[in-house]
């Protein structure tokens, strides 16, 4: 008998897990709310840590192919004042495979390879502790019983509740986003200031980063301090409306730096939260939540490393660790599944820890905060 698994979510985290299990012929069932993988832009570029993303590569057996899609020279990394005026200016050497950028949508599809996923299917709830397992409830009525759901459904997970009460607050800072696209021929001058990876310009409480994606797509973040509801009287599809109150937010930014503002196509407000710096809970039997859905952190590069690879650890453990092919129990799977969340816990605090206090200065009053937070987690 093999156990009957769950994965609540196809984001980073969900996928790694399943190819994993998939990898060492293990089944599991794909949940996915989207109704087909390309439903929803899929996001901005990723870096991939050599100990974290890239490792969870290797354990799903696609680190070969990770290293021809992804972008070594992607890590650049120049700094600005509001002036325009560069204060750093970081190019990694040509053999620097630590953190390589990779377009989400290419992850995705590096993931997906010949997976099955149900596209489509929302679910609503999970109730443990039924006679059959945990029934998993759909958004469209239907139930169906696992031995194990593991909850990688992100920031808004509906698996969650069933082992925690929490929810994730409001930092008070926000982002909007906007993109570019064929830079290099319609903007040549942001392609050359952007260069072959990042730019960033910080203010007081607030910052600019533009990053290259492949194919000359741009994403350019916006982040400042803001209550809320900052845009409530704005029309979010009144794309000149956004743009104005953005450049009203930076006024007095140099030009170049606000032309990342003025060119942009059109505008998404994702307003950042977190879940509590060091996030556990009592343990329930045949549930367990990864990625962002256990320990939301503020996005500086770490949250899908970290899903990845626990996707990877979990489906490790459970596919190839002691007793694996000896027992197949609910007690065995429970045990696997106890170690796995105390080593999360353990590894996710550190860095929701780190991230939370980088976010503070970053968008902090002081912008020599910022540049000295690059500088200490920048090699030389
Ligand atoms: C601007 C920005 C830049 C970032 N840059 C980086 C970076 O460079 N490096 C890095 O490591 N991290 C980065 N992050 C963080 C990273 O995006 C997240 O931490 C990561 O995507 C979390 O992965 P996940 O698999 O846990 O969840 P998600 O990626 O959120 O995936 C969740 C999946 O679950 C599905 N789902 C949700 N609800 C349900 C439901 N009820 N039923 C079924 N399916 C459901 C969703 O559709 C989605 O497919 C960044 C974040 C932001 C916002």
């Amino acid at each position: 008998m093999r156990h009957r698994i769950a994965v609540v979510g196809s984001g980073p985290g969900g996928l790694t897990f399943a190819r994993v299990l998939h990898r060492h012929g293990h089944p599991v069932t794909v949940l996915e709310s989207d109704p087909a993988p390309d439903a929803r832009p899929p996001g901005g570029t990723l870096d991939l840590h050599e100990g974290l993303g890239q490792l969870a590569l290797d354990k799903a057996g696609l680190l070969p192919q990770f290293r021809q899609l992804s972008r070594p020279e992607g890590q650049a990394m120049r700094i600005l004042d509001t002036a325009g005026t560069v204060l750093r200016d970081w190019r990694p050497r040509p053999d620097d495979r630590a953190n390589p950028e990779i377009d989400r949508g290419q992850l995705r599809d590096l993931l997906l390879g010949s997976l099955d996923v149900r596209w489509g299917r929302g679910v609503s709830r999970v109730t443990p502790g039924t006679g059959d397992g945990v029934l998993v409830h759909f958004a469209d009525g239907r139930q169906e019983s696992f031995d194990l759901v593991v909850g990688a459904d992100g920031a808004w997970s509906r698996v969650r509740p069933a082992v925690t009460s929490v929810t994730p607050r409001y930092t008070g800072i926000t982002v909007v986003e906007t993109s570019l696209d064929d830079v290099d021929t319609r903007h040549p001058d942001l392609a050359r200031l952007i260069g072959d990876g990042s730019v960033a310009v910080y203010g007081p409480n607030r910052s600019l980063v533009a990053q290259r994606n492949s194919g000359g797509h741009v994403k350019v973040y916006a982040r400042f301090r803001a209550p809320l509801d900052w845009h409530a009287n704005l029309d979010p599809a009144d794309v000149e409306a956004v743009r104005s109150s953005l450049l009203a937010l930076f006024d007095g930014w140099a030009a170049p730096v606000l032309d990342l503002l003025r060119h942009g196509a059109a505008f998404a407000h994702r307003p950042l939260h977190v879940l509590p710096v060091g996030h556990t809970w009592t343990h329930v039997p045949g549930v367990t939540l990864l990625g962002d859905a256990a320990h939301l952190m503020p996005p500086l590069g770490v949250g899908a490393n970290l899903a990845m690879l626990e996707g990877a650890e979990l489906a490790e453990a459970i596919a190839v660790g002691p007793g694996a092919d000896v027992d197949a129990g609910p007690r065995r799977l429970d045990d696997v599944v106890r170690a796995f969340e105390e080593r999360m816990w353990a590894r996710a605090a550190k860095w929701a820890e780190i991230t939370t206090a980088g976010l503070e200065r970053l968008v902090g009053p002081d912008p020599a905060e910022a540049l000295a937070q690059f500088e200490e987690v920048q090699p030389s």
